[in-house]
């Protein structure tokens, strides 16, 4: 993924777990202080404490999900138009089996997986399927009996492709010629989906069947982020008929229309300039053996099928640059808007709480205060009676003693 693409979700998601990591410690603090409030004076009621202790456990549900939170992108089309092979292509690695008997008849799901090894998990359970290679892993679908709306999650290492270690995660589905499901297909699997990729034949026009598949997501789901590859266009290049350049660009603006006024007219997901840059003609299958050459130090074009190829893998290239600035926005916008709502909303909360609690902490004090001024007040009152009173009594004493003295030396003289 290039840099600056790439930068804005993973840059977003380091700062949004930044701050809930904050909140967090904020809200522990906080709780603490108000356990304490519970027991020391009846400030703070049950209820409430009770409501504070939920803030924890609800900032801690929005941590995982965050570090949980990818880009997702499902692929879809008819069997054998080539979906696995342009996972592998944009994964520069044949990680999903493609070709004949190794049609994907369930979801197939690849992630990116921290540690350095290669495994499958099935719907329902932890149990982990080791994958050494590709062979195995083919061998590994073909044995399972799996129900079509069923998922395999796919782990491979991140290290070895940069749009896993970039928290990109692919689906692949079975083709929509299979499954009578649909609404099936799209609760289970495209509900949390950033973008979609339509994977077509070149060779052939939309079907009925992948129209309906686009119409049923788009009632679903407020304006889903598709794109439209028309793979296999180096077959169209290889045919007789065309090797007139000009006849397979007629082809291909015929293509491109259609592609446009289903985007634009019949889903109305986009407006016309956006569809333009929605549709592509590519060839998976000569992008990932040229990748794989790439790869082996080799120039790309070794991986060639047919005449054209510069353009072609240009243009897979050019879909790829414009996949991943939608998803990283797409993903930013729907995930982490949502996630910063939510924060606001949990803080807002505290705080009109807190300042509840501070008010009755206020009037408390004052309370405490005056009972306490009223209280001196009397003592002082007090001290002041009975200095009186003492100086009261040594003048008695005082009066007492002279009087009796006086009748004392008066009994003497007598
Ligand atoms: P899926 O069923 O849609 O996942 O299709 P696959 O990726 O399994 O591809 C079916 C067959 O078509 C495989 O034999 C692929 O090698 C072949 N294929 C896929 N993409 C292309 C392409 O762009 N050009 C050509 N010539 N063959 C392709």
């Amino acid at each position: 993924m290039s840099e600056s693409n790439n930068q804005v979700f993973v840059r977003a998601k380091k700062k949004i777990n930044d701050i809930y990591g904050e909140i967090e410690e904020y809200v522990h603090e906080t709780t603490q202080f108000i356990n304490a409030l519970h027991s020391d004076a009846e400030i703070v009621d049950k209820a409430e404490r009770e409501l504070f202790e939920s803030y924890v456990y609800k900032v801690a549900a929005i941590r995982e999900v965050l570090q949980r939170d990818h880009m997702k992108v499902a692929f879809f089309g008819r069997t054998s138009n080539g979906k696995s092979s342009v996972i592998n292509a944009m994964l520069r690695e044949k990680i999903l089996p493609s070709g004949i008997g190794h049609t994907t008849n369930c979801f197939c799901q690849v992630e990116g997986n921290d540690g350095g090894e290669a495994y499958l998990m099935k719907e329902g359970s932890d149990e982990k399927l080791n994958v050494v290679n590709i062979k195995q892993l083919a061998n590994a679908l073909c044995q399972e009996k799996l129900s079509e709306s069923s998922l395999v999650r796919i782990f491979w290492p991140r290290e070895r492709c940069s749009l896993l270690r970039d928290d990109v995660v692919f689906v692949d589905s079975p083709g929509v010629d299979v499954s009578a499901n649909l609404d099936d297909w799209i609760d289970n699997h495209c509900l949390n989906a950033d973008v979609f990729v339509l994977v077509l034949n070149a060779e052939s026009t939309m079907t009925r069947a992948e129209k309906q598949f686009f119409h049923t997501v788009s009632q679903k789901l407020s304006k889903p982020n598709i794109f439209i590859l028309n793979n296999r266009w180096d077959a169209s290049a290889n045919e007789p008929e065309f090797q007139e350049s000009e006849l397979l660009a007629k082809v291909k603006s015929q293509h491109t229309e259609r592609c446009i006024d289903f985007l634009t007219k019949e889903l109305k997901v986009s407006n016309e300039k956006e569809a333009a840059e929605r549709v592509f003609f590519v060839s998976a299958r000569e992008t990932l053996q040229a990748r794989l050459e790439e790869a082996k130090g080799n120039p790309p074009h070794l991986g060639a099928i047919a005449d054209g190829f510069q353009i072609r893998y240009f243009e897979f290239q050019d879909f790829e640059r414009k996949f991943e600035e939608c998803i990283s926005q797409s993903a930013v916008k729907t995930k982490f808007q949502q996630h910063s709502s939510r924060g606001k909303s949990v803080s807002g909360d505290m705080r009109s709480m807190l300042d509840n609690i501070y008010e009755r902490i206020t009037i408390f004090r004052n309370l405490k205060q005056d009972q306490k001024n009223l209280l001196t007040e009397r003592i002082q009152g007090t001290e002041t009676q009975m200095m009186q009173v003492t100086r009261e009594m040594k003048m008695k004493i005082h009066n007492m003693v002279e009087e009796v003295e006086e009748k004392v030396s008066k009994a003497l003289n007598e």
